[in-house]
């Protein structure tokens, strides 16, 4: 255990148990978890529905380490990242007293997982004139207490698509060692060319990385994400976790979908919609009314216009759905799209000509 991240934690969370979840083997006779003893279905992947599921299951957590090169010890399988996000701010934020930070604009679940439990939000926003680049200064200074317990860090951005700069987020690992936690939300990694952070997990036990099968997996109906910490803060987080929340079809699915050769045709896919990233801020950047396309790293892109209302309005006619960003500070005149497969950027194109 790391005394440092058990300080850090609330005391009631330390003073908590994981819920203790039977293991079995496939011969086990169960009878001691109240389950009904047949299943209603009876194809193979269905059969043990009538079983809860295990905690982690322990071939979800062989793949998951695997994929993202850490042990099984560092890694928390979560109903998507969103929920790794909930159980840290219920795990470090003290109610009314302790708060978190936020660089806006950024994703919005931080601060909403904080409100939930309580706890304040401080916003350090990102620099909008040096590209929505981080200001390690001004958050390290904004760290001064011991009741500011996690940073939330987005990179590549949502909704910017920026990453944020390595030094600077090494910077601000340094200076808050023994302070509070960092955390590195990686949802959009894998449409950047930068490897994750979680390789220095080593030097920084206060780092904890966020990554998620929603986006470059494609599979963001299943509702699977990954926290991966140092040790202590998983077991820390598995005593918030309530039990069984991660079903046996999640695990099944998930198990199917990283596979090698399902694995190979997300990476062609994943080229594809790279290309169609390129191409489509290239048309966007010469539309009449497009003011700006901002350098994007993920799978979508941040387009200004002169008149906002009627660009979303135009799209909206042609049956195709953009995300406002009017509840982000200084960008009421940006719209956020995600890039779609080359027929339908055509369309939204077609609908912006
Ligand atoms: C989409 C997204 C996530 C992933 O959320 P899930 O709950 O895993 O689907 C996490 N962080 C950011 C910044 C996102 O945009």
């Amino acid at each position: 255990m790391n005394p440092f991240l058990e300080r850090l934690a609330r005391p009631e969370i330390l003073a908590l148990r994981a819920y203790d979840v039977p293991r079995r083997t496939p011969e086990t006779i169960a009878l001691d978890a109240n389950e009904f003893p047949w299943s209603p279905f009876g194809e193979e992947t269905l059969a043990t529905l009538n079983r809860y599921p295990d905690h982690p299951a322990p071939e979800l957590l062989g793949r998951l380490s695997e994929l993202y090169g850490v042990a099984r010890t560092s890694l928390l399988p979560t109903r998507g990242s969103s929920e790794a996000i909930d159980l840290l701010c219920r795990a470090f934020c003290r109610p009314g007293r302790d708060e978190i930070i936020v660089t806006s604009p950024t994703f919005e679940v931080y601060a909403l997982a904080a409100r939930l439990q309580g706890a304040g939000v401080i916003d350090v926003p990102l620099q909008r004139e040096r590209g929505f680049a981080v200001d390690p200064g001004a958050i390290i200074d904004r760290c001064l207490t011991t009741s500011t317990k996690i940073v939330f860090l987005c990179t590549p951005n949502n909704p910017t698509g920026n990453l944020l700069d390595e030094e600077a987020l090494v910077s601000i690992l340094e200076a808050l060692a023994e302070r509070c936690l960092v955390v590195i939300d990686e949802a959009y990694i894998e449409f950047s060319g930068r490897p994750s952070f979680s390789a220095r997990r080593e030097r920084y036990p206060h780092l904890v990385v966020l990554r998620t099968l929603s986006k470059a997996h494609g599979l963001a109906g299943v509702r699977l994400g990954c926290l991966l910490a140092e040790p202590t803060v998983i077991d820390l987080l598995r005593r918030v976790m309530l039990p069984y929340v991660i079903a046996r079809p999640v695990v099944e699915v998930t198990l199917r979908a990283l596979t090698p050769e399902i694995l190979e045709t997300m990476n062609k896919r994943r080229a594809c919609l790279l290309r169609e990233r390129t191409r489509l801020a290239e048309a966007l950047k010469i539309r009449t009314g497009v003011r700006r396309v901002w350098p994007s790293e993920a799978n979508f892109l941040l387009v200004e216009f002169d008149d906002v209302e009627t660009a979303w309005e135009r799209a909206q006619r042609q049956g195709i759905a953009v995300r406002r960003l009017t509840s982000h500070p200084g960008l009421d005149k940006a719209l956020r799209v995600s890039v779609g497969t080359p027929e339908e950027n055509d369309r939204l194109l077609e609908a912006w000509s």
